[in-house]
């Protein structure tokens, strides 16, 4: 065994009060011992003397490992690494648990504010361009979705704004499709229904809730809020949009903006603290084109 070998066992392995005592056969962690010259066990498997070991810092060492069993040392190196395996295959069961519950609250919540089944099943492959900005949106649009586990990295969102009837709709439920198939949890809402499910849990006055559900919109991976400009804001109301962006902001969520302005006018009607928030993490789309609907 080399020094590097010699100095990580040290760090594996704890002798216990560095005494060597012979036990009966039972409690003997590895291969049934025979015994040497200065009467310690043997490991039969190795042919390595054995000493009493407590495996450190694993959960699943608990009592029996905390009063230290039998090992030689290649059986204690081999027990090690099975151990660390199962404590790791633990932690990842419970990770998986809390990702579970997140996502399972954000589906309820979908379900609650009535994501329609209309808007899941739109394909990009749907919509027509009829002018090259419409073809630059689809581009643009598409290649989000796709990539969208780089946007989540770096918290970036989209702002599509300009006239109705151009598809900001449809590029962007797609762009909510594509993201929830990926795995990924997606909200859809108008900011006329968010702020009216956050202010109707703030009436309730119960302590916490509209906290509470700010939480549960900033927690979703993915957030669009549509219909943004269609009512004016009160304060309290520019308070909560605001509070709930910077908490997106800060989480490196990315938000879609949808609304009927250009970007003079949505800066605006929002408040500057909102509009940059915005306007540091999200690529502008302008649909300056005319409504399909129209024609
Ligand atoms: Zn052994």
């Amino acid at each position: 065994m080399n020094n590097l070998q010699t100095q990580t066992m040290k760090h594996m392995l704890t002798p216990t009060q560095g005494n060597w005592e012979e036990e009966p056969a039972s409690r003997h962690g590895c291969h049934t011992p025979s015994t040497s010259n200065d009467n310690s066990p043997v490991c039969i498997k190795h042919r390595c003397k054995m000493r009493p070991v407590v495996l450190r810092g694993l959960s699943s060492s608990g009592a029996a490992g905390a009063a230290g069993r039998w090992f030689c040392i290649l059986c204690a190196r081999e027990e090690y690494s099975v151990r660390v395996e199962e404590d790791e295959a633990r932690n990842r069961n419970v990770e998986q648990k809390i990702r579970e519950e997140k996502r399972c609250e954000i589906l309820q919540l979908q379900q609650k504010i009535g994501i329609g089944k209309r808007y899941m099943k739109l394909r990009f492959e749907d919509y027509c361009p009829t002018c090259p900005g419409a073809e630059k949106a689809l581009a643009i649009c598409t290649r989000y979705a796709a990539s969208f586990a780089s946007a989540l990295e770096n918290g970036d969102g989209l702002l599509l704004l300009g006239n109705p009837g151009t598809g900001k709709n449809h590029l962007s439920a797609c762009i909510c499709s594509q993201v929830v198939q990926q795995g990924y949890t997606a909200l859809h809402v108008t900011v006329a229904r968010l702020l009216g499910q956050i202010m109707s849990k703030w009436s309730k006055k119960e302590e916490g809730t509209d906290q509470d559900e700010l939480f549960k919109f900033g927690g979703a991976d993915l957030l669009v809020l549509d219909e943004v400009g269609v009512a004016p804001l009160n304060n309290h109301q520019k308070g909560y949009l605001f509070d709930l962006i910077n908490l997106r902001y800060e989480n490196l969520k990315p938000t879609i903006l949808i609304s009927n302005f250009n970007s003079n006018e949505l800066g605006k009607y929002l408040e500057n603290r909102i509009y940059d928030r915005l306007c540091q993490t999200s690529f502008v789309i302008e649909f300056t084109w005319e409504s399909h609907r129209r024609k």
